[in-house]
């Protein structure tokens, strides 16, 4: 047998560009213990590689051979051996595989699948609880969703995760068409079009708020910047009722503006290239700053004249009525106007002092018409502020830096009452909640992320996922061995990340957000947030797992803050947390916009403050956030859960490139190796007994048992099944998957 030190001995070897690869040794350092290795296909040579990164894998080099549709199945269980699977299945158009209940799915970047294509669904439609005999797939998924909340009378969850450009929103998308279309099957055909109705609204909400909450990014075309989870309701028969979606954190800063090759909201481009742009005098898009500020107008292969068209469809299709189009529009042009003004300064008496540009008067002009605001009290709350004392009421003039910084606001602050508002009216159309007796949520959430600079937003957006990976820690790992430990089945004890400690760190009564609005509650400094956190956390250490806050190092890295996440240590500047997390508007230039002569304008603005009431306590938006994300984990918890789990292949945004490190640590922060222990080590299929007799009550050959442990004992009996593969504990059947499997063949075969 070949030793793994003799040179020419098959190997998996680690490279850092391609993760796993299959090569040989060619040479062995025996003072070191260091191996050089390579490989011909892709090409690398590896030197100085240590015994963790090199695995043996002669003489069961066949074990690389294993395509298997559920990673469980995998003789070898290593994290070569698991990319090896997927990136096989990935060059041959497979992108779908499960992990037991767990389905991970690869962007394929292609619609022209044939077994993906919209009508191979059916195949996947019949009646029935489980999934057995089709191949991985968000259908399977949705399909076992929907018999699980129809047999068992529970809601249930289909938590969608994975990075930027994983395919989260299409799989969604995917999700909601099978339900839809398998609540479809029975009924009578009143039903079936009263369902097919409310199909068609659910689906119209999709192009809409992809239009105003979608952008183009570095990583996606299409990525989505806010987080949404969609209720599926469904009556107490399993018909398709309506649909709630809830919204959360739109990113507001992409509403006037973008990094380099990104775009701001699909929806100005669409409305400037489509026909309300012409009505609205806007011709070419690059005179706009919001639209050109990341240097690209256009989206490869996107039409953005004709998305208007469907975006249009899309809202008369949930009942937004020529009126409120209209409006929706101008206020969208409005920004783009408004955006495009500029300041000048002047140096007086009082300090320095904003003026408009003379030259970009016209972009206000526009603007107050377009609104129908006042122009004069538009431009005088844009470059002023009143202060109210108890004595006396004076003016301060802005300076050119606070004059830009009110422009922003004001559009951020419309933009994103307006998508409050579009995501109001779906659910008053779609929202059915007397008749819902059970549903189905979706969850699309954005991903980890981990920029050059992250802020406040990243902050947010990876507290969210924290969260949402506890939950995931908590369904598989801790819950999974209470379950066994309460039932008396034993199983080997599985070691996984623990993210609680960061997860404290966060969101506790003092923890990093709540530290934040205190600082903002007492108008501090960012700087002196900082080194609140500092005193207060800065000494933690730093093990695996623990939670990890430390001060970036270097004079020039003296505004962050590192955190060490479960997916990764990002770094954040602290610059704008302040006020980001406050981002208020001013009450007199609400009061502007609260005027407006369009009562839809009018009605979009929120209650103003009486200003004889003593100030309530304001929510800022991480505090918001915060009781936002503790509500639907709330909701999620008390749900069964299923989940697809997102990856992205390759940066390049093309089918069949597959980047074996990018997967890689993909699979690592998702904690899919993990998973893939636990449930091996485990017993991954679970049946209530009573459940698990009416599947395979057909198996059954005697009569004469008279209790439900007598008659499960006595299948498992007659059908070979060992105690190594399948349990039974105190209420339930635990079974492996190879018993799994021998059952429903068995039963086939009855
Ligand atoms: P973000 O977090 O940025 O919103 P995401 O995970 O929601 O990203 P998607 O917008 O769903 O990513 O997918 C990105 C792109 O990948 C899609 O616009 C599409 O081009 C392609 N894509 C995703 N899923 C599929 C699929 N199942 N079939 C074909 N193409 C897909
Ligand atoms: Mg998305």
């Amino acid at each position: 047998m070949a030793k793994i030190v003799d040179n020419g001995t098959t190997v998996a070897f680690y490279s850092p560009e391609q993760a796993w690869v299959i090569g040989s040794v060619t040479a062995y350092d025996v003072k070191n213990k260091t191996y050089t290795c390579s490989s011909k296909d892709p090409p690398v040579v590896m030197d100085k590689l240590p015994g963790s990164t090199v695995k043996l894998w002669a003489p069961r080099v066949e074990y690389l051979e294993e395509d298997v549709h559920d990673l469980l199945q995998l003789t070898e269980l290593h994290e070569a051996s698991l990319l090896f699977c997927l990136k096989k299945r990935y060059l041959r158009n497979i992108v779908y595989t499960n992990i037991g209940p767990i389905v991970v799915a690869l962007n394929p970047f292609n619609y022209e699948i044939p077994w993906y294509k919209d009508e191979k669904m059916h195949e996947y439609l019949s009646e029935g609880v489980v999934i057995e005999r089709n191949l991985p797939h968000s259908w399977a998924v949705a399909h076992n969703t929907f018999w699980e909340m129809r047999e068992n009378k529970q809601n249930q969850t289909v938590l969608i995760s994975g990075e930027s450009g994983a395919g989260k929103t299409e799989a969604a998308k995917i999700v909601a068409k099978y339900l839809g279309a398998v609540s479809t099957l029975t009924g009578t055909d009143a039903q079936k079009d009263a369902m097919q109705a409310v199909n068609k609204k659910i689906l119209a909400s999709s192009p809409i708020l992809e239009s105003f909450g979608n952008a183009k990014t570095v990583r996606n075309d299409n990525s989505s910047r806010f987080g949404k989870f969609a209720k599926m309701q469904f009556d107490r028969d399993g018909f398709l009722v309506g649909c709630h979606v809830t919204k959360y954190l739109l990113e507001k800063s992409r509403i006037i503006t973008s990094s380099q090759n990104e775009r701001v909201y699909h929806s100005f481009y669409q409305l400037a290239q489509g026909e309300a742009g012409k009505k609205f005098g806007i011709r070419n898009v690059k005179i706009y700053k919001a639209l050109s500020a990341g240097g690209c107008t256009s989206i490869d292969g996107v039409d953005d004249a004709q998305d208007f068209l469907t975006t249009q469809q899309a809202m008369i299709d949930v009942g937004i009525n020529d009126e409120e189009r209209n409006s929706i529009f101008r206020i969208v042009a409005g920004i783009l106007y408004l955006q495009n003004l500029e300041f000048t300064e002047t140096e007086e008496r009082t300090g320095k002092v904003a003026r408009i540009d003379a030259n970009l008067h016209t972009a206000v002009t526009r603007a107050s018409e377009l609104w129908e605001v006042s122009e004069e009290r538009l431009v005088a709350e844009l470059t002023s502020n009143t202060i109210v004392t108890r004595n006396e009421v004076t003016l301060k003039l802005l300076s050119r830096v606070q004059a830009q910084d009110m422009r922003d606001s004001v559009s951020k602050s419309t933009y994103d009452w307006l998508f409050n508002w579009l995501v109001e009216k779906i659910n008053r159309t779609t929202d059915v909640e007397q008749k819902c007796q059970q549903w189905i949520g979706l969850l699309d959430i954005f991903g980890f992320e981990d920029f050059k600079i992250n802020s406040f937003e990243q902050l947010c957006i990876n507290s969210a996922n924290e969260n949402l990976q506890n939950h995931y820690n908590w369904h598989i790992f801790t819950e999974d061995m209470r379950e066994c430990k309460e039932e008396g089945i034993d199983t080997t004890a599985v070691q996984f990340v623990d993210n609680k400690g960061c997860l404290d760190l966060l969101m506790t009564k003092n923890g990093i957000f709540s530290l934040l609005d205190e600082e903002c509650a007492r108008s501090g400094t960012e700087k002196n947030f900082l080194n609140v956190l500092n005193e207060k956390f800065g000494g933690t250490k730093q093990k695996s797992g623990d939670p990890y806050f430390g001060q970036a190092l270097g004079k020039a890295m003296d505004n962050c803050f590192k955190i060490k996440h479960y997916a990764a240590e990002v770094q954040y500047v602290v610059d704008g947390f302040m006020d980001k997390n406050r981002d208020t508007l001013k009450e007199n230039m609400k009061k502007v916009l609260k005027d407006s002569g369009n009562v839809f304008m009018a009605s979009l603005v929120p209650a103003l403050e009486d200003p004889n009431a003593r100030p309530a306590a304001k929510l800022t938006v991480s505090g918001y956030f915060i009781r936002q994300l503790q509500e639907l984990m709330g909701v999620i918890t008390a749900t069964n859960p299923h989940w697809i789990r997102c990856i992205k292949p390759h940066p390049n945004k093309l089918p069949l490139n597959f980047h074996g490190s990018g997967v890689m640590s993909q699979l690592r922060s998702a904690g899919v190796l993990d998973t893939v222990k636990v449930r091996k080590a485990g017993y991954p299929i679970r049946f209530a007994n009573e459940l698990f007799l009416r599947r395979y009550a057909i198996l059954l050959t005697a009569t004469h048992e008279s209790s439900a442990r007598a008659k499960i004992e006595s299948i498992f009996k007659n059908q070979s099944i060992e105690r190594s593969i399948g349990q039974l504990g105190k209420t339930k059947v635990f079974l492996r998957q190879e018993a799994f499997s021998k059952l429903n063949h068995a039963k086939d075969e009855a």
